[in-house]
């Protein structure tokens, strides 16, 4: 049988993208996802669940294809650092993969409770985690500023741990269906205004950048000049005019040094380069902008060590 020519000029092709996807990933400059999750395949609704923008169900149908499939985003991206939040037996299944590229966040939401106080010391302060996020606060229907929070707040404020708070959207319905609880008006962050009062040396970053409450984000951030945001969902979720405008207005407000990509990815791996192409395709950005939002401002938000040397995935 005769392989015809076409075929062996495709497989040329694709063999050649194969061998080019390191040094692809190498040319890339670096950047810093402020926000991933390390989730289990079913913790959206159950595996093959949607891409909310594509209609496309996840890929991943089990938790380590999940885990696999984003980290090779991470790679393609050249995806340094990620703070990746979600159960801590997740969390940690990534970290081990992963130790130099993941940070690990404590996760807070509708199914999944902060651990007690004393382990979580404990993983601070051995570096298994290293944020204190998503707080999801919004979706069990509490502000940022219950009681409850308080005593990890004050721990995260004495490790000088960074605390990454949810605010703004949910999915359209979200009190019919998940979380009854969930209330638009906790995810304003204005409310964080009285942690920020009692905790004045945390490093806190709005997550999902306030939208829709834009006023309100510049008033805390304008105030509180230790404020960061994070861009994740936004940049990949909301339509694309309404992002980059919201983004316009957030950099005419002075806040572009204290800005930070994140995706936000949570069941789709393909999230990653969607929110990277949402701060790409910012024409108004100017290459230093971009390069600050990719990595320049989480880099001094988490103080790491400039530059980012870590091991390839897998070793
Ligand atoms: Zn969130």
């Amino acid at each position: 049988m005769k392989i015809p020519r076409i075929i062996f000029g495709l497989m040329g092709t694709v063999c050649l993208l194969f061998a080019r996807a390191p040094e692809a990933a190498a040319e890339r400059l670096p950047i810093i996802d402020m926000h991933v999750h390390a989730f289990p395949a079913g913790y959206m609704g159950g595996a093959g669940m949607p891409n909310p923008v594509t209609g496309r169900p996840s890929a991943a149908a089990s938790d380590e294809e999940l885990m696999r499939a984003t980290l090779k985003e991470m790679l393609r991206y050249n995806i340094v650092k990620a703070v990746a939040g979600g159960p801590l037996e997740v969390v940690f299944r990534w970290k081990s993969a992963e130790p130099g590229r993941i940070i690990g966040g404590a996760h807070f939401d509708e199914v999944t409770p902060l651990p007690d106080l004393e382990r979580l010391r404990r993983h601070f302060t051995a570096g298994q985690l290293g944020v204190l996020g998503e707080i999801a606060a919004q979706y069990v229907g509490l502000s940022p500023a219950d009681p409850l929070f308080e005593p990890f707040l004050a721990l995260a404020e004495e490790l000088d741990v960074p605390v990454g708070v949810h605010t703004g959207l949910g999915p359209e319905g979200t009190p019919y269906a998940c979380c009854p609880k969930f209330r638009v008006t906790y995810g304003n962050p204005v409310l964080l205004e009285e942690v920020l009062v009692r905790h004045p040396k945390l490093r806190l970053y709005i997550m999902h950048g306030g939208w829709p409450y834009l006023e309100e984000t510049k008033a805390i951030m304008a105030v509180y000049p230790q404020v960061y945001a994070d861009l994740a969902v936004i940049d990949w979720i909301i339509p694309r005019e309404e992002f980059h405008e919201y983004l316009r207005e957030l950099i005419r407000a002075g806040l572009g040094k204290r800005i930070m990509f994140g995706s936000d990815q949570m069941v789709w791996p393909e999230a990653i380069g969607m929110a990277i192409e949402g701060i790409e395709s910012a024409a108004f950005l100017s290459q230093e902008q971009k390069r600050d939002i990719f990595y320049n401002n989480a880099a001094r938000f988490l103080r790491l060590p400039v530059p980012v040397s870590i091991s390839p995935i897998g070793k």
